[in-house]
């Protein structure tokens, strides 16, 4: 019997695909440390990671029986995929699993902000008793999302799943991809029925001057942040901006100043520069709507995890 190890976890949808399919699955953690050992005793010939266990060189060359290595999700930092492949390891991921998942928490943090939600949501248990009439007048002047512009910076397997959401709402859609020069992007009705909407990109500054929300779901960019001091200065006044990609893809600094100073109204990060403790002057200001990295973390998610890893496992074993 073929035996899987899933590290840090897999979906139960996952687990048992596997064993209909005549695979045992391990899901007890193993430390770091004892993974090579383990894995030899107990002849594991998959490994199954998230971000949590790395599966490095030191794995890969003193554990000849892994045939598969797997990551549930995108990123593949924690695993050395060109040297696996050199030793004709199969590598593989699921990245579309959780689009949809990153797409809705945008929504959530537009829609929170635009009523206020991140704030009165603070507020509320503190000071809803003695000081609603207050409150209400402080939260009076929100914003509907329908009609307004949004940008999506990144256009890629996310910031299309925005674009659907964002077009159901009768929002005007602006896109700018570095590679990506149009897009059709197909809804799918709870009916059947099917509409299809081509996207052309455009250059960064158009998208920057004209959007009343910014969402960015581009990859890690290294050199510098993508939106600084700069990129905010083109945006129009009042503007929301939102980032659930990765944590320096904003400038933190200029974006609290930016905040301070009135330039954008509100902000909604994910992610953040030092993940995980980030700047304790972004977790306390009262213009960002916050969550801790939680984007892909839906159970729908981690099923289609759990059930697109066990495929591709069926099928490499079956070859
Ligand atoms: P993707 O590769 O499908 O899309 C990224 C797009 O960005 C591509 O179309 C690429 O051409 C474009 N791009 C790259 N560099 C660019 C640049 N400098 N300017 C403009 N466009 C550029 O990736 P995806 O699956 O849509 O993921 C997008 C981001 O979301 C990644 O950073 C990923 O790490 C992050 N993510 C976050 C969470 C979370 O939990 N918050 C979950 C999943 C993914």
């Amino acid at each position: 019997m073929i035996k899987v190890l899933a590290n840090d976890g897999i979906s139960e949808l996952g687990v048992q695909i596997l064993k209909e399919n005549g695979f045992e699955v391990n899901t007890k953690k193993i430390d770091q440390e004892d993974l090579i050992q383990k894995i030899n005793e107990e002849n594991y010939e998959v490994i199954l990671v998230r971000s949590a266990t790395k599966v490095r060189k030191d794995i890969i060359d003193q554990c000849p029986g892994i045939k598969i290595i797997g990551r549930g999700g995108v990123g593949m930092d924690n695993i050395d995929v060109s040297y696996a492949k050199e030793k004709n390891i199969h590598v593989i991921n699921t990245p579309a699993a959780s689009s949809s998942s990153v797409a809705e928490l945008v929504f959530a943090h537009l829609f929170g902000m635009v009523r206020y939600l991140y704030i009165s949501n603070r507020q509320m248990p503190m000071e809803g008793d003695t000081n609603f009439k207050n409150l209400k007048k402080s939260y009076s002047s929100g914003k509907e999302l329908s009609g307004k512009t949004l940008g999506i910076i990144g256009f890629g397997r996310i910031g299309q799943e925005v674009a659907k959401r964002g077009i159901g709402l009768g929002m005007n859609i602006m896109a700018h991809d570095k590679f990506i020069k149009e897009e059709n992007i197909t809804l799918n009705f709870y009916n059947g029925d099917k509409k299809t909407f081509t996207i052309e990109t455009c250059e960064l500054n158009d998208l920057l001057k004209n959007s009343d929300f910014i969402t960015i779901h581009v990859p890690k960019i290294d050199d510098e942040a993508l939106i600084g001091a700069e990129e905010i200065g083109l945006m129009k006044t009042g503007a929301g901006i939102v980032n659930t990609s990765r944590g320096g893809n904003i400038d933190e600094t200029a974006l609290m100043f930016a905040l301070d100073k009135e330039k954008l109204a509100y902000a909604g990060l994910d992610v953040f520069e030092n993940e995980p403790n980030p700047s304790i002057h972004l977790l306390m200001h009262n213009a960002i709507s916050m969550t801790p990295h939680i984007g892909a973390a839906t159970l729908e998610a981690q099923d289609r995890i759990g059930s697109e890893l066990a495929e591709q496992i069926i099928s490499i074993f079956k070859k």
